[in-house]
This record gives structure tokens, C-alpha cells and sequence, in this order.
């Protein structure tokens, strides 16, 4: 049976990681999650003193080994070898990935990394262009929406169980910053693909919209798989 490619898009905090992971299990499929690329090459740029040096930060998206590999489902994200995995969810990383990811040298390595990670299909890949600009094509789009107050609160309980306590103005914050960012910069905006199917989750809860998105897969492609 033909492994199609689903896209999954939306922004920041509107449970993309939660639902990709599940589904991709659910269809047997690889997940990715493109935004720790991003927040990878961010961390690089951090560490190397880089924000007001575009064209190194260029050099670097070039020139690093950036590695994702996909443990027990989970995306483990590594630079020249070294795992990153936790450094990248760092506020001072959450702070500036929207302005690396306005950077088109930035893009260009990363779509074409993102590109050759799924060129065998059977991938959930998530992030904000996918459905737009990394697969035009995919066979099944989602764009996922919540309200802004929701997916504060949803990112506020997931630092709350890592032990990190950020005031929940600070967290509603950094959402619209980086909502602002995203689907305004030039190169491959944040917006909903013309064929994406959008799912508001706002008032549901994982499973109901697991299921929403299980059901337009199989609207579809006609299978799901692991069932
Ligand atoms: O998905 P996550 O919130 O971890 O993404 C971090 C940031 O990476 C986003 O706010 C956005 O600036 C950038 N990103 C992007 N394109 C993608 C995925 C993420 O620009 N495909």
C-alpha cells in the first residue's frame, strides 16, 4: 500500500507534537517535527554568538551535521553528534527561533533536509510551511488551530511538569510573538494550505481530535493502517 506524506501546520502551541505523534503510530508512519530543525540551527547561532551575523548563520545551516533521529517515536536532535534534544526548548532558544526562521539560507537547507527525511513517504512532518512550501503535494494537509488563551494554557501545564515555572503572561507572550513572526515574514509565511483540512481543538480533547484527523485520512487515502 502506497505511504503517503501528511502535512501538519499551525501555530505555536496548537498541539502539532501531540497529534502528529499519535497519528504516526496509528498509520506506522515516521514522525517529524521540522521546528526543532529550526530551533537546532537556533541554538547553534546562540551558542556561537551569531544573532547579528546572518551570513554565519547561513555558514552554519551549511556546514553543521544536524541530525534528527527518531527514538521509541521521538525526535532526538543532534548537532555534529551531540544531543541537543533539551538545550533546544531552552527560553532563550523559544526566544529567537522565529527570527532564524525568517532567514531564507536558513530555509532553503532545511526544507531541502526535510524533503530527503520524507522523500520515501509513510511521514507525519509538522511546522508551520509544510503543507505550503515543503510538500505542496502531500496527500493529506491539517492545519491545527486553537485559541491563543488555550494553547498558553496548554503550554504553561507542559513547562509545569517539566519543573519550569514561567509566569503565564510570559508564556502568551512568546505564542504571539511568535505567531506575529511566523505568519508575517516573507519567506514561507504561517498559513493554512488552500487544500488543508483545518481542525479548531480549542474545545476538544486529544483523542476527539485524533479522530477528526483519522477521519479525513481516511476520507483521503482509504486506510489506516495500525488499527
Ligand atoms: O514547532 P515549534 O514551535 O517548535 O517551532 C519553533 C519555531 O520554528 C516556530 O515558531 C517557527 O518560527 C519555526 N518553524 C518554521 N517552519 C517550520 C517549523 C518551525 O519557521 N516548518
Amino acid at each position: 500500500m502506497k505511504k503517503v506524506i501528511v502535512a501538519i501546520d499551525g501555530p505555536a502551541g496548537s498541539g502539532k507534537s501531540t497529534t502528529a505523534k499519535l497519528l504516526a503510530k496509528r498509520l506506522g508512519y515516521i514522525y517529524i517535527d521540522t521546528g526543532a530543525m529550526y530551533r537546532a540551527i537556533t541554538l547553534y547561532s546562540l551558542r556561537n554568538n551569531l544573532l547579528s551575523e546572518p551570513p554565519r548563520i547561513c555558514d552554519g545551516a551549511r556546514n553543521i551535521k544536524l541530525t534528527i533521529s527518531i527514538i521509541e517515536g521521538e525526535n532526538k536532535v543532534f548537532i555534529n553528534d551531540e544531543d541537543v534534544s533539551d538545550q533546544i526548548r531552552s527560553k532563550e532558544v523559544n526566544d529567537n527561533v522565529s527570527f532564524i526562521s525568517t532567514l531564507e539560507c536558513v530555509r532553503k537547507e532545511l526544507v531541502n533536509k526535510q524533503r530527503v527525511l520524507a522523500e520515501n513517504g509513510g511521514v507525519v512532518m509538522e511546522g508551520r510551511d509544510i503543507g505550503t512550501v515543503v510538500f505542496p503535494n502531500a496527500e493529506v494537509k491539517i492545519f491545527l488551530t486553537a485559541s491563543l488563551e488555550k494553547r498558553a494554557e496548554r503550554r504553561f501545564q507542559e513547562f509545569k511538569s517539566l519543573g519550569r515555572d514561567i509566569p503565564i503572561a510570559d508564556v502568551i507572550k512568546n505564542l504571539r510573538d511568535r505567531d506575529i513572526t511566523d505568519s508575517t515574514r516573507k519567506n514561507s509565511p504561517l498559513k493554512k494550505a488552500e487544500d488543508a483540512f483545518e481542525v479548531d481543538n480549542s474545545e476538544l480533547s486529544i483523542e476527539q481530535q485524533v479522530q477528526q484527523i483519522r477521519d479525513i485520512i481516511l476520507k483521503k487515502i482509504g486506510t489506516i493502517v495500525n488499527e
